[in-house]
């Protein structure tokens, strides 16, 4: 933050009034300082403040609230200090974890006021829900999404004409989101004339609902059906919702038959979608569908330089490469390190280091890996069921063997990164129709039998607990 007052404000009135500023606390919303005195606080307060704010957005990528407070009792040993500082924004941080962007915490509150019925109609066609960042200029591409990136550039030129419907499917914090929003954005640029509707899956469902509960279904169905572009954030979020399925059923064919553009993100494939009707599974299927692999080592890296620039901010090569190397699961927490990295270091004074960014990461909890080796997943049904893996993997078809191998491929498909070919291949030389077939007859067993659910459940947390041992 001092780099980025120091563009505003002179040098020496900088070490005269900064140079005392500690931070008291910090949240969502709001920074608190603390200073030695009423004096310093009065004259900061009047002739610093909007400087203040300023480096606080920039640096924290979003407006907060600043205000100041007197404590004469803070520790001047500067070690001390800085260190209680650093705990101080950790634990506030960490408070915040999983780190709303500003736009996440805006969506969240306006999100609220979406469910009111009577707000519904207004809420139509919201370019303002778009966050202005998320655009194609901001999306890093490396070999994780270029198929994505590509469609979605193409359907950005020419909505309705190059993939129609656009599925991308991939798990949380890998860009699905800035994706769809980019689309919206290119859509907007290059066909100001075109109606585009982009909203979650969450909305569409709440709006129906609420047209439904409120006699306005005739509006609410003209609305949808007569935009130029319907982008669909999440539709995962239908499953187990057979009218709000048949509802969107009735919308796809209305948009798709005049040629209009269907776009749509989900966090697995749609035949992966649970009670996820059939004719739906199949219209997603009839244009693109491309899945957001977790970014590589590049990517992350190149993503890391990029989200700190955009705070105007420039990491050193060796932090940017600690950082992409750390923090391998998603986009998402690659961008909270950075933010956290950034808070810290500038509200506390330091110099943005290895061993700052090693105190950050390692002072925040990271989320348990979510992932588990392939090998897990056989060890732990091998052992469950009393097969060795060559039963497993084997030829047999004797029906709890086979049973077993589906239920080692489905989890795979969600606890690992495997794509449908390697599931295939690690569960004896398969192709990847066999593992759908799998995948498919164990959902439908488990939708059809409780227990079944429970130990398909149960056996997915006791990966987890194996895989953590193990690392
Ligand atoms: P999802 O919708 O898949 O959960 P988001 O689109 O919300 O993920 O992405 C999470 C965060 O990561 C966002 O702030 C987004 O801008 C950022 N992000 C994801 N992928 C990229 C990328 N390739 N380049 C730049 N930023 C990205
Ligand atoms: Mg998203």
């Amino acid at each position: 933050m001092r780099a980025d007052l120091e563009t505003r404000i002179r040098r020496d009135k900088l070490d005269t009034w900064f140079k005392h500023l500690t931070l008291a606390s910090l949240n969502d919303k709001e920074v608190v300082f603390a200073v030695p005195s009423g004096f310093v606080r009065d004259f900061l307060t009047r002739n610093h403040l909007a400087e203040l704010r300023r480096a606080v957005q920039n640096v924290g990528g979003h407006a907060r609230a600043v205000r100041l407070i007197v404590n004469p009792m803070r520790p001047t040993d500067g070690d001390a200090a800085r260190r209680a500082s650093v705990e101080a924004v950790l634990d506030k941080i960490t408070e915040e974890a999983p780190p709303l962007t500003s736009y996440e915490a805006e969506q969240r509150r306006t999100g609220e006021k979406r469910s009111e019925p009577s707000r519904a109609p207004e809420n139509f066609i919201k370019p303002t829900s778009l966050n202005p960042a998320y655009t194609f200029e901001s999306y890093v591409v490396g070999v994780c999404n270029r198929l994505s990136h590509a469609a979605a550039l193409a359907i950005g030129e020419n909505p309705g004409r190059a993939y129609n419907p656009f599925f991308i499917h991939g798990g949380v914090g890998l860009g699905k989101t800035h994706l769809l929003q980019a689309i919206c954005h290119a859509v907007h640029r290059r066909h100001p004339g075109k109606q585009v509707a982009y909203l979650s899956c969450e909305e569409f469902t709440n709006q129906f609902i609420n047209a439904v509960q409120g006699g306005k279904l005739d509006a609410f169905r003209e609305r949808y059906r007569s935009v130029d572009v319907l982008v669909v954030d999440d539709v995962q979020f239908l499953a187990n919702k057979d009218r709000t399925q048949d509802e969107f059923f009735h919308t796809f064919n209305a948009l798709y038959n005049s040629h209009r553009q269907v776009v749509m993100s989900s966090d697995c494939a749609p035949f992966e979608i649970p009670t996820l009707e059939e004719r739906l599974v199949s219209r997603f299927k009839w244009g693109l569908v491309t899945q957001l692999e977790a970014p590589c080592y590049e990517t992350r890296y190149a993503i890391v330089q990029r989200k700190a620039k955009a705070r105007n901010v420039e990491i050193p090569d060796e932090v940017a490469r600690y950082i992409a190397e750390t923090i391998d699961t998603n986009v998402r927490e690659l961008e909270g390190a950075v933010v956290k990295l950034l808070g810290v270091a500038t509200l506390t004074g330091r110099q943005i280091s290895v061993p700052v960014a090693q105190e950050v990461l390692s002072s925040v909890p990271r989320p348990r890996p979510r992932r588990v080796t392939l090998d897990c997943v056989m060890n732990v049904i091998a052992r469950e069921f009393s097969l060795s893996p060559r039963d497993i993997t084997g030829k047999s078809r004797v029906s709890h063997i086979s049973l077993t191998r589906q239920l080692g491929m489905y989890l795979s498909r969600h606890h690992t990164d495997h794509s449908l070919e390697e599931i295939g291949r690690f569960f004896g030389n398969r192709d990847h129709t066999t593992v759908i077939y799998g995948l498919t007859k164990i959902k439908k067993r488990m939708q059809e039998d409780r227990n079944f659910q429970a130990v398909v459940e149960r056996l997915g947390q006791r990966m987890l607990a194996a895989q953590q041992q193990m690392s």
